[in-house]
């Protein structure tokens, strides 16, 4: 490979990474929104394969109904919104792992790859440090309700953030 080459795959390789970054951040100012609206701190986006947003989205489990989880929401757009080819090709940013409700409906839509900030298992042990009452439902990663699913996470740069998220929202709720 000569050197020119080498400069461009590092260049093409920084571009990547500063995208990549760009909808993880992307994802916790959602959360964060959600949070400020009454709502579980939870944040997905939809992005194409050009990296353009097509569908952006927070929690809203208490001020709509308790399945309104983004990663839902984005399935329920990309299945009215966009061809099977897109779906595949798109890729959901989201502050949490998707929960087997939304894995679920995920895999239903055929969506592609999914990049997540934070765990279940990481939010489990979070919520028990909180002293929250665990869920009334088996928490399973994306990997155990779709095998063979493309996902990547966590991503610790963000994951501290996410975390001060849930604290704001359970210290609130016990005042
Ligand atoms: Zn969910």
């Amino acid at each position: 490979m000569n050197e020119q080459r080498v400069l461009q795959n590092i260049e093409d390789w920084v571009r990547a990474e500063l995208e990549y970054e760009k909808f993880l951040k992307r994802a916790v100012e959602l959360a964060e929104d959600g949070l400020n609206s009454g709502n579980q701190p939870f944040g997905s986006l939809l992005v194409d394969r050009a990296g353009n947003i097509l569908f952006e989205d927070h929690n809203r489990d208490n001020t709509e109904n308790p399945t309104a989880h983004p990663e839902l929401a984005i399935s329920r757009w990309a299945a009215r919104n966009l061809s099977e080819e897109e779906r595949r090709e798109a890729v959901v940013y989201t502050s949490g792992e998707h929960c087997p409700m939304c894995s679920t409906s995920h895999a239903l839509v055929g969506l592609g790859k999914i990049v997540y900030v934070s765990s279940s298992a990481q939010l489990s042990e979070w919520l028990s440090e909180l002293g929250v009452e665990p869920a009334s439902y088996s928490v399973k990663s994306i990997q155990e309700m779709i095998p063979g699913a493309d996902v990547e996470g966590p991503h610790e740069k963000f994951s501290q953030q996410v975390k001060a998220l849930h604290e704001r929202y359970h210290t609130k709720n016990k005042e």
